[in-house]
């Protein structure tokens, strides 16, 4: 059984390793000169490989039953696969991250198997065509092929710079798929007014929620970046998703932020603990009290937002003014970063056009898809990771049987 495997990146490699300790006859071809580029970006240079909640609602595909039979079939498979190639991981928070804190060390142990297995490996070689007859004849710019079966796991268009430039979606497309919408996802959110310089280079924690055409319809917690364009950082990321959906379907998105999570209570007994808090600080302005649980900065861009003084005292001002903005601090979406930003694409293959147990082609048979060119995408945390090892497991076991 001769396979071919599109594209040395994660969701690839494993399949590759699996398919030929299988007993295929395995060829990799991937236009880098080396595997597993995008890998080593990951998680900042330490890949962020797994994550010990697999929470399915991290997961997002427009055929979400299908996914979830994916996902949870594998994932158990994920860790002792890792530690039967040698790898070594630490556990922060539920977020695996290899013990080396270096993602070269998983991109390593998977080189290492790869070459152990005596899989063939083209690096520089671009796939350009796929023809499927009684074999699949592959074209690439160094020459032309036949295979039994080929798997597709040549990623997304995000990040293009790593060789996942989206000529998958197009090969695919040419083989009879077809495409659920694409959009960028995991990536920054520009806002759409002009005083975000004010409050650049700030970090706070914040409830995000994001309210689309009037309707909150999703929340999230954790660090904002504060940037000269709006927001970013994990949790800004988690909804751009969803944003770039929205806005492609003309809906008004707004961010609303929550800037003192602290606080549990009701915005009136918010309000009341403030009053006490000035009872306190008899002779300190209503800036200096919200310095005390606020970077200065975006006091500053509260106060001017709310049209105050922040040099007044608390008694002298809208209060309700005040607390509306501290806790709903709105900004209104102008657009998401682009595919070049984005850590990974939301859509891709329909997971209907694909047989959930074996990955492969309903419409091509001995085709199959690994990783991100299918339309599953996970939040920050190690969710896309995830999918991508998951789904090379099952296509590498699958493949030969
Ligand atoms: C900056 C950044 C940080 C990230 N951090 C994390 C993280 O910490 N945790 C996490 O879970 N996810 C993270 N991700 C997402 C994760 O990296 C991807 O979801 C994952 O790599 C997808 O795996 P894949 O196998 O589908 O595709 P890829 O890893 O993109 O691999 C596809 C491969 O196919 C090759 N290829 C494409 N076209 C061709 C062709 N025509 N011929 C030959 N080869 C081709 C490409 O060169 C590439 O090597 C991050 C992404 C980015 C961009």
């Amino acid at each position: 059984m001769k396979v071919l495997v599109i594209g040395a990146g994660a969701s690839g490699m494993v399949a590759a390793i699996k398919a030929q300790e299988n007993g295929a006859e395995v060829t990799i071809i991937e236009k880098n000169n080396k595997v597993g580029k995008k890998l080593l970006l990951t998680g900042n240079g330490r890949c962020n490989f797994w994550n010990a909640n697999q929470d399915l609602t991290k997961y997002h595909s427009q055929d979400r039953d299908i996914m979830e039979e994916i996902i949870e079939v594998r994932k158990d498979d994920v860790l002792p696969f890792f530690k039967s190639i040698g790898l070594v991981w630490k556990n922060v928070n539920d977020y695996y991250y290899p013990f080396s804190n270096q993602a070269v060390s998983v991109v390593n142990v998977l080189k290492w198997k790869i070459e152990k297995l005596n899989i063939a490996v083209h690096l520089e070689e671009e796939v350009l065509k796929i023809e499927k007859n009684q074999k699949f004849r592959v074209e690439t710019n160094k020459g032309s092929y036949l295979f039994d079966k080929v798997v597709i796991a040549m990623g997304s268009k995000a990040n293009p710079f790593t060789g996942s430039d989206g000529k998958g979606y197009e090969l695919a497309k040419k083989l009879g798929h077809t495409i659920n919408k694409i959009y960028p996802s995991l990536t920054m959110i520009y806002g759409a007014d002009n005083f975000y310089k004010d409050w650049e280079g700030v970090r706070s924690e914040a409830i995000l929620t994001l309210i689309e055409e009037g309707k909150a319809i999703k929340e999230e917690q954790g660090e904002v970046q504060f940037t000269n364009y709006g927001i970013s950082g994990i949790c800004s990321f988690n909804l751009s998703g969803l944003i770039a959906g929205g806005l492609d379907n003309k809906k008004e998105e707004v961010v609303s932020l929550n800037l003192v999570p602290w606080f549990k209570g009701s915005n009136q007994e918010f309000k009341e603990y403030l009053d006490e808090q000035s009872k306190e600080l008899a002779n300190y302005t209503c800036g200096e009290i919200l310095e005390g649980f606020l970077n200065y900065k975006l006091v500053k861009v509260i106060f001017k937002r709310a049209g105050l003084n922040s040099n007044k005292n608390w008694e002298d001002i809208n209060k309700d003014k005040i607390i509306a903005k501290l806790r709903s601090f709105p900004i209104k979406v102008q657009k998401v970063g682009d595919y070049e930003k984005a850590q990974v694409c939301r859509g891709g293959v329909p997971l209907r056009e694909i047989s959930p147990k074996t990955l492969e082609s309903k419409i091509v048979p001995g085709l199959y898809f690994t990783g991100e060119i299918l339309d599953v995408d996970g939040d920050c945390g190690g969710y896309n990771l995830g999918f991508a090892w998951v789904s090379g497991l099952i296509v590498g076991e699958a493949i030969n049987d």
